[in-house]
């Protein structure tokens, strides 16, 4: 078992939300970018010491760190990272593709000028951050909020961002091997193009395709990092090889 004498984030004093949630997005984001690696052992007091606030403000962030299954707390034994679920990967990206094809969709259907350019420079620097995973993972959730903002779904990003945290140190652990960045920019524009010019199926279509990109790298990752991952059964197939045989008809 690990202790936690990885580096965490500094507190991100940014103004916005209590103490609470800056250390949830402090803790939130250590554990992402695996400054935190799963079966890591977390306490209260450290953590406090550590970002020089009170144990009050950790106590509730663990506790919404464990509502989004980031943190197991496990009585009389401490608090841990949870190890990466593929179960819970492939569920949190079957919701995520569900949301963002619509809103790929509702974008292409109608985005302003300014918008679309607004998307543009996102992948500009995009491109000039694709030799530094960290900074492209940031400018990542930015075209994805940035689509999802423009279509008008601020609330479906909302619900999006809690369900992908499972998704998302995964996203971070496959960059750049398992998935190169260049492949990574060039269907982001191919889904920006798509929506620039009204073409909905295409956005459609394009952003499946970019959101199954994480079903490549899944069993590669989970093969290559075993400690990273929960001993299960599942060989990340949330998308059916073949059709299911059809269920009879209700009577
Ligand atoms: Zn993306």
């Amino acid at each position: 078992m690990q202790r936690a004498n990885q580096t965490i984030d500094p507190l991100r004093v940014d103004g916005t939300g209590s103490i609470a949630e800056q250390v949830f997005r402090t803790l939130r984001s250590s554990i992402v970018t695996m400054r935190l690696t799963p079966a890591t052992a977390l306490s209260e007091q450290d953590i406090a010491d550590r970002l020089k606030v009170s144990r009050q403000p950790v106590r509730e962030a663990f506790i919404k760190l464990s509502e989004i299954g980031l943190l197991r707390v496990l009585p009389q034994r401490g608090t841990f990272v949870v190890k990466i679920s593929a179960k819970a990967v492939t569920d949190a990206r079957f919701v995520r593709e569900a949301v963002e094809c619509a809103i790929a969709r509702r974008a292409s259907e109608g985005i302003g000028k300014t918008q679309i350019s607004d998307l543009r420079t996102i992948l500009a620097e995009q491109r000039k951050a694709a030799r530094d995973p960290e900074a492209f993972f940031v400018l990542d959730e930015a075209f994805h909020r940035g689509l999802a903002n423009a279509a008008e779904c601020a609330y479906a990003w909302k619900v999006i961002e809690e369900a992908k945290a499972q998704m998302d140190r995964v996203r971070f652990l496959s960059l750049p091997d398992a998935t190169p960045v260049d492949h990574l920019i060039t269907q982001h524009q191919a889904i920006l193009d798509a929506i620039a010019g009204g073409r909905s199926a295409a956005a459609d279509q394009a952003m499946k395709d970019h959101l199954r990109e994480i079903l490549k790298s899944l069993p590669r990752l989970s093969r290559a990092f075993p400690d990273m991952f929960e001993d299960e059964d599942t060989a990340a197939q949330d998308v059916p090889a073949q059709k299911p045989a059809r269920r009879k008809a209700a009577r």
